[in-house]
């Protein structure tokens, strides 16, 4: 542990990139869809067994989102996202890197982590509650929920505005922190060294030599079930992005029609001016039905009828189309 410890005592700690920050950020928030995803999957499958829990579906993501970052944050010094693109959290003294987050950062880590989702999701809800006509019977509740949509807003704008100020600050090499969250609990982000992990193979052995603990068990229990979240949130990733670029593809490449069939009249003409029966001198293509005419015989059947002489669409002068074949 303490050879892991010491890389962080020094003044030389790398800054992951803004691309990393970023990617993590936004990672941390597709959690909260793709389990909301699943919970609401469960109960239309089963409404009778499962329809109570649609109404706490945020309480019920806070408990599984709290267990996840504890672990995470015991584990790792590192909330799920953080670990996932090889970040960790370092504890600062004077924006100066200061070795590993003590018990207190990582417990005030876990509430900020698990508050900021919460208080999102029901600040959305309370609005989704207004604007359906479903507010509370009581005038303190309608009061309490506008204050807080309101009080939620200001929050956000707060936010929102301060983390570019630090993103700019963060690239700008003026700042060491990448949020004011971070800076606020004196807290930073930088690479994690790869985690010691036992071998499955090592795992096999101490089975074969009958040394195998429970807490070896516990250990490939967590890893097992470490990896195949990491595992499914990269494929939410994949998913997301397959999405997106099939989203715009099909936008930009639309399938092309056939061409429509050759009406049996139209093959009686080939060659021909429908006119006068004969071939086309300046030949003209009529642009509402593609006959092709000569000049003479089109302008002067367009002229009295205004309409095409073989399909009947109504056709203007400005429908004749000279062709220089
Ligand atoms: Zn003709």
């Amino acid at each position: 542990m303490a050879e892991r410890g010491a890389h962080l005592t020094g003044t030389a700690v790398l800054k992951p990139t803004i691309f990393e920050i970023v990617a993590q950020e936004s990672l941390a928030s597709t959690l909260e869809p793709a389990f909301k995803r699943v919970f609401s999957f469960l109960v239309t499958c089963n409404p009778e067994r499962y329809g109570w829990l649609a109404q706490w579906s945020d309480e019920a993501y806070a408990i599984f989102h709290g267990m996840l970052q504890r672990f995470y944050l015991k584990n790792y010094g590192a909330s799920f996202a953080e670990t996932f693109y090889g970040l960790q959290r370092i504890a600062t003294a004077n924006s100066k890197p200061a070795g590993k987050i003590s018990k207190g950062q990582q417990n005030l880590s876990l509430i900020f982590l698990l508050l900021d989702p919460y208080l999102k999701a029901k600040a959305s809800q309370f609005e989704l509650d207004e604007i359906d006509g479903r507010p509370s019977k009581e005038k303190w509740k309608r009061l309490l929920k506008t204050y807080f949509v309101k009080g939620h807003r200001i929050y956000n704008l707060v936010r929102e505005v301060s983390g570019m100020y630090y993103y700019l600050s963060y690239i700008s090499d003026r700042s060491a922190y990448p949020n004011p969250l971070l800076h606020l609990l004196s807290m930073s982000l930088t690479y994690s060294h790869p985690h010691e992990l036992i071998s499955i193979s090592e795992l096999l052995s101490k089975w074969k030599e009958g040394n195998f603990t429970t807490s070896d068990g516990i250990h490939l229990l967590q890893r097992g079930f470490t990896r195949s979240l990491e595992l499914g949130t990269f494929f939410l990733q994949f998913i997301n992005w397959w999405n997106q670029e099939n989203f715009y593809n099909n936008l930009m490449s639309l399938p092309v029609p056939p061409p429509p069939p050759v009406p049996d009249i139209a093959r009686r003409y080939k060659g021909l001016c429908p006119v006068c029966i004969k071939s086309p001198s300046i030949p003209t293509a009529l642009s509402v039905s593609g006959y092709v005419f000569c000049y003479q015989c089109i302008l002067q059947t367009i002229q009295t009828n205004g309409k095409c002489p073989v399909t009947h669409y109504p056709a203007k002068e400005d429908d004749l189309i000279r062709l220089y074949n």
